[in-house]
């Protein structure tokens, strides 16, 4: 009788211990196969990602509005596009940092993060096994005042990971630019669609011209009608969109 108590209770006990999968399952995921297993990404908001493959955890631009990162796990990857309050929030990394950690970032997001590594324009790394390719972000045409883009070409990052064979693209606040064309064999992508920040749709229907993903999420949507975004893709052939809570 003692010991049918003594089970039960820790049966309770173990039942109201928020797990970790309790927590994920909040928001919504998807699944997607690679040659070496199974990536789950989960879809925070905004520009906030998180990528699950081989038992890591990769964090990108956490930013605490979008989700309770206290309950989610630990990552062993933290990936920063820029310094802009909405890709680089202290708290948010403090969450999610554990000891051994690494945080990659821009030059100027990584400056107040001691032990972030610098990642720049054109190199590739591999940080906590995965590998990280840097590439650039950068407004052409939306200034901030004259002559002053909201992101300067140089300063701020975007990123191909690849998780196997698999390459993902996530390309931080942008507009459509020369560079994308040189992206080879990109099968998700993460672009961003919102004025005056980042792109409007014309410029995002353009961009996935030249990327050509197997699937693209619009991400950083803000206010911009999602169903004219789907509707302009459909321009573009052999382009899966795919819209989620990204706003
Ligand atoms: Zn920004
Ligand atoms: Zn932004």
């Amino acid at each position: 009788m003692r010991k049918t108590l003594w089970l039960s209770g820790l049966l309770l006990l173990v039942l109201c211990v928020p797990g970790t999968a309790a927590a994920q399952s909040s928001k919504p995921s998807d699944t997607i196969r690679t040659d070496k297993g199974d990536l789950v990404i989960t879809f925070l908001g905004h520009a906030s990602l998180m990528f699950q493959w081989q038992g890591k955890v990769i964090q990108v631009d956490p930013w605490s509005t979008q989700a309770d990162y206290a309950t989610l796990p630990k990552a062993d990857l933290i990936l920063l596009t820029h310094e802009h309050r909405d890709h680089l929030d202290p708290l948010a990394i403090e969450a999610v940092r554990k000891g051994g950690t690494v945080i990659g970032a821009s030059a100027k997001a990584a400056a107040g993060l001691p032990g972030a590594v610098v990642l720049k324009i054109g190199e590739t790394r591999e940080l906590a096994a995965i590998r990280v390719e840097t590439v650039p972000a950068y407004n052409l045409k939306h200034m901030r005042s004259p002559g002053t883009p909201y992101h300067i070409k140089g300063d701020f990052n975007g990123y191909v990971l690849f998780f196997g064979s698999m390459r993902v693209y996530i390309a931080g606040d942008t507009e459509v630019i020369p560079e994308m064309a040189a992206l080879q064999g990109v099968d998700v992508a993460f672009l961003p669609v919102n004025l005056p920040h980042t792109m409007a749709i014309d410029m995002l229907v353009d961009a996935a011209r030249m990327i050509r993903p197997r699937i693209l999420y619009p991400y950083h949507t803000g206010d911009t009608d999602l169903a004219k975004v789907v509707a302009a893709l459909k321009a573009v052939p052999g382009v899966e969109t795919r819209v989620r809570p990204m706003k």
